[in-house]
């Protein structure tokens, strides 16, 4: 197990939703599952392009001989849509509609997914839409429409949950409706002469009169003038002192930003000229080069003549100043989104974006499926950040899918980063996306030194040389601040017994109970289990417990300790878990007095601390040499995103790294020539093994409590691949073999081309559904897998 692996996507494994289970329902519920899903198959092997939702519609129009049939994708886990008849006299029937079906015994809501002459099932057994809960509405524009067929059909994922994971929470129920086009209000000549006159006793009126003043007020803005503000205002409509109109989309006032630097320049002048046309680009830029200017700049220029944007940014780096920025630039507030809205919020983001009147979108991975009927351009920040694959359920790859949807919109897509991902990285090595470097910190800052620090026969103290510590004490010593980075969080990684070798280890996953020496406890960072931390050994009742390793818990206690006078700032899940607690601390370090920042990964992101002028890598050594091919790659990024905190502005920085492998050949290429020369040499290394990016994978995971029947599924699901180019491998025992008490294992699928991965992948599909052990055990398919 590899811990570096681990803490990347702990975020996201922390608390796995259950996969679907596989259940065939019952023989009502069968609307002819296998040759519905083979015409289906069918029809994906064609053009995408030939089928979207509006040349459906068409050709549903053609015949009137034949009978229309809706084809609609409910929430089930499900690989089908389900046939049904238009009701008799409802609304014209469009793609992209809510309907309220019968199923079963039960009435569900669906969407419409396309529109069809005719079903595999005769007319007499297809059931009629009972309403239109919208009536002429469509919940999905088109083109998101056909972003999400072509999701559910890439990843093979069950149309009616990529469906519903497009849409706010809020609507995926009947209860829930499409708002109505949201107001705002503008002062009448009655309301501006009253306005001059004393308040007198309408203090409260008068007020949100003054809000408005001479401009126009949207609700949003009113909201945060006054608590009572729907009264007031419903006053000052009865008065006649305001008008309500139709909200208008938001007029850019951009405020002019620094000079661009020619890098920079070249770098908006080749966005903004491929507009009107699909055009991928990496923008490819050091930290602190000026990447969010670039956005800035493209930005101002693409939306001048109207229409939307859209930046997706990786859970960690949506911040409020990073939305301040763009506020402050752009002149207008831009709509962030992400899933720690409530569901009224998240409703009333998705109807602004929807109705055009949202001119830039901010948010995190969910903010994807939005639809925004006029998109000028997609940039994705951090495109190599993990939190952008989604781990469970419906899995898919945002960076792939925004690139996708730009595609099909004809728009141009930006993947900014200081570390592209190696898919990213070979697309633009072999000409595919334009390549935009900029290789120099735009205020001219120096980038920091590397010092490798052997740790053999090092003096250590809780995982810290002695040469680190006194570096460390330089710099506080100076005034500035010290940045430590240990991706481990807990007190140890491990408790053991002295005297015969116990250690903790989780009963339901195959892992170590991480020690939390604060809290009394010993917790599973998997499955969250909680164990209190035994006074002597369970096993042989000797008091010899003790903990093996560290994690950022001990090092804030080590370091506290020796360092006693400075204050110090511990950041990590444990310490960061209350909403505004990181942007408090963040605020903190900004002030500039001298500090101790510790933390993992939450560290290594987009922050701009201009006063750490040294950064510690206590320990990344796992990494070099772990089973998973993606380590190495994951290690470089992390290295040169927490080395990129250091010396940010006028003071130079040091970046000190703690290794047990100084001779290490990607690891000397990385610090002696860079990134790039880093990634060109595992990319070299990938294409010689055939691995991804120059191949295509899919896995097929399966887990269940009884070992046996992993095994017998896969089994069996390994029999009945069907031949061709791919190849199938396996089955092999996930990374961590039992988590939460579920024994994993999986088949891996490579294939050479993408084309012969899918074909093969979508005839096993129609095969696997019919195994008699897939009701044995939860399964999902994986395509384009990034842990194992
Ligand atoms: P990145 O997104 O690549 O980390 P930023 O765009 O945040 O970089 O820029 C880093 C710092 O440099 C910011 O303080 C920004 O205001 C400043 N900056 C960016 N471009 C320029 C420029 N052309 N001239 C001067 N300062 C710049
Ligand atoms: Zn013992
Ligand atoms: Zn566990």
């Amino acid at each position: 197990m590899n811990t570096l692996h681990m803490s990347i996507n702990a975020v996201d494994q922390l608390q796995p939703k259950a996969f679907f289970m596989a259940r065939i329902p019952s023989e009502k519920y069968l609307y002819s599952l296998t040759r519905a899903e083979a015409k289906h198959i069918v029809r994906r092997a064609r053009n995408f392009q030939n089928h979207g939702p509006r040349l459906i519609e068409s050709k549903a129009m053609q015949s009137a001989s034949s009978t229309p049939v809706l084809r609609v994708a409910l929430p089930l886990p499900l690989r089908q849509l389900f046939d049904y008849l238009p009701s008799a006299n409802g609304p014209r029937q469009l793609a992209g509609q809510r309907v309220l079906v019968p199923f079963g015994r039960r009435k569900m809501v669906g969407v419409i997914a396309e529109l069809a002459n005719g079903s595999d099932l005769p007319p007499d057994k297809l059931a009629r839409v009972i309403d239109y809960p919208d009536g002429e509405q469509t919940v999905l524009t088109g083109e998101v429409l056909e972003l999400l067929q072509w999701c559910w059909r890439y990843y093979k994922h069950a149309p009616g949950e990529v469906v519903f994971s497009a849409l706010p929470p809020k609507l995926r129920n009947i209860s829930g409706s499409i708002p109505t086009s949201p107001l705002q209000y503008r002062l009448t000549p009655a309301g501006r002469t009253r306005l001059q006159e004393p308040a007198g006793r309408v203090k409260a009126q008068l007020g949100l009169l003054g809000h408005i003043g001479t401009g126009v007020a949207t609700e949003s803005q009113l909201r945060s003038s006054a608590p009572a503000w729907r009264k007031t205002l419903a006053k000052l409509l009865e008065q006649q002192w305001v008008v309500s109109e139709d909200q208008q989309p938001a007029v850019l006032m951009p405020t002019p930003g620094p000079v661009l630097l020619d890098e920079q320049r070249h770098a908006v002048d080749a966005i903004v000229a491929s507009q009107g046309g699909f055009h991928c680009h990496l923008l490819d830029g050091i930290t602190g080069s000026g990447k969010t200017e670039v956005y800035l700049k493209t930005l101002e220029q693409i939306l001048e003549k109207g229409g939307q944007a859209l930046l997706l940014v990786p859970e960690i780096g949506l911040t409020p100043q990073l939305v301040r920025r763009f506020e402050e630039r752009l002149g207008f507030a831009p709509l962030v989104t992400h899933s720690g809205l409530s569901e009224g919020q998240r409703l009333q983001a998705w109807a602004l974006a929807r109705s055009g009147l949202a001119r830039l979108v901010i948010g995190t991975r969910s903010a994807l499926f939005l639809p925004m009927p006029d998109l000028r351009m997609i940039i994705l920040d951090e495109e190599h950040d993990a939190s952008f694959k989604q781990q469970d359920g419906f899995r898919y790859s945002s960076r792939d899918v925004a690139v996708k949807r730009a595609a099909e919109r004809d728009i141009p897509v930006v993947l900014g980063t200081a570390t592209p991902s190696l898919e990213t990285f070979s697309n633009a090595a072999s000409g595919r996306y334009s390549w935009h470097r900029l290789r120099r910190r735009a205020t001219g800052a120096a980038e920091p030194r590397w010092r490798v620090l052997d740790l053999i026969q090092q003096n250590m103290t809780a995982g810290i040389s002695a040469v680190a510590m006194a570096a460390i004490g330089e710099t506080l010593v100076k005034g500035e601040q010290a940045l430590i980075f240990l991706n481990r969080r807990g007190y140890a990684p491990v408790l053991l017994c002295h005297a015969c070798g116990w250690h903790g280890a989780c009963e339901r996953c195959d892992t170590n109970l991480t020690w939390h020496k604060a809290n009394r406890r010993l917790l599973c960072h998997h499955c969250d289990s909680v164990v209190p931390v035994p006074v002597m050994c369970p096993a042989c009742g000797a008091d010899a417990l003790q903990g093996a390793g560290e994690g950022t818990e001990q090092l804030e206690q080590v370091l506290g300790k020796a360092f006693a006078d400075t204050p110090l700032l511990r950041f990590d899940r444990d310490s960061v878990s209350r909403k505004g607690e990181f942007e408090r601390l963040a605020g903190q370090v900004k002030a500039g007095e001298s500090c101790l920042l510790v933390g993992t990964q939450m560290l290594a992101k987009g922050h701009h601390f201009p006063r750490v002028t040294l950064v510690v890598i206590v320990n990344l050594d796992q990494a070099l040499y772990s089973a998973d091919f993606r380590a190495l790659e994951r290690m470089g990024q992390l290295m040169v995103q927490v080395a990129g905190r250091a010396g940010r502005d006028q003071l130079p920085g040091e970046v000190i790294l703690q290794t047990h492998y100084p001779q290490h050949e990607s690891l000397l290429t990385l610090l002696k020539s860079g990134y790039e020369a880093f990634a060109g040499e595992i990319c070299a290394d990938r294409r010689a093994a055939c691995l991804p990016p120059f191949s295509y994978q899919a896995l097929l995971r399966a887990d269940a409590y009884q070992k046996d029947e992993v095994r017998r599924f896969l089994d069996q699901a390994k029999q009945c691949f069907p031949a061709g180019e791919a190849l199938i491998y396996g089955p092999f025992p996930a990374m961590m073999e039992r988590r939460s008490g579920r024994t994993r294992w999986y088949l891996l699928v490579q294939a050479n081309r993408r084309s012969a991965l899918h074909r093969q992948l979508d005839e096993w599909m129609l095969r696997l559904q019919k195994l008699a052990s897939v009701r044995k055990v939860r399964w999902s398919v994986d395509v384009d897998p990034q842990d194992y």
